[in-house]
């Protein structure tokens, strides 16, 4: 399989299971938390599928096509560490989603972040909540969720608050 083959299959596994997981938050309360707008893609793609639900996009500088930049009020930028921890009294409520597309291709550089940021995430999230993740994040209080069928070129992992 070529690069690109696998490049595009990567992409179609990740948007199924977007779309899995906006189907799974149905009935759970809250905004969902987008870590790492990057270029925008998954941001765009959750806000089309995810009809009036509150989204918060954050990353350390803003990098995306301007028609995939949250408003002012949604678009939290800074080191993740530090925004996530204190962005409680502009995101008010827990999330009913975390996406996490963090993209570190470092193994040590993610077991640094899966440190300091699987605590973060715990605290942020709502009974029942779901966390989509590319980092193996260390969560004692979720369930690792078993994936769809079809998604297995995504390595993005799902989790369930208890
Ligand atoms: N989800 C995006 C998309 O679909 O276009 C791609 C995200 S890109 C792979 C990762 C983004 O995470 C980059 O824009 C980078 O600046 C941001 N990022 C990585 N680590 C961060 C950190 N510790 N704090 C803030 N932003 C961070």
């Amino acid at each position: 399989m070529s690069r690109l083959e696998a490049f595009i299959d990567r992409m179609v596994a990740q948007k199924r299971l977007l779309e899995h997981t906006a189907r799974l938050i149905a009935d759970v309360p809250g905004p969902v938390l987008e870590l790492g707008l990057g270029n925008g893609r998954s941001f765009d793609h959750l806000r089309e599928i995810l009809p009036g639900r509150e989204i918060f996009a954050f990353d350390r500088s803003i990098t995306a096509h301007p028609s995939c930049v949250p408003d002012g009020e949604h678009m939290i930028v800074g080191e993740i560490r530090e925004t996530l921890k204190f962005c409680g009294p502009r995101v008010r409520r827990p999330a009913a989603l975390v996406n996490i597309d963090l993209g570190t291709a470092d193994e040590t550089a993610e077991l640094a972040i899966v440190h300091w940021l699987s605590p973060l995430i715990a605290e942020r999230v709502a009974p029942g909540g779901y966390v989509l993740s590319d980092l193996a994040l260390d969560l004692p209080a979720f369930d690792v969720v078993a994936k769809p069928e079809g998604t297995e070129a995504c390595q993005h992992q799902l989790f369930q608050k208890r």
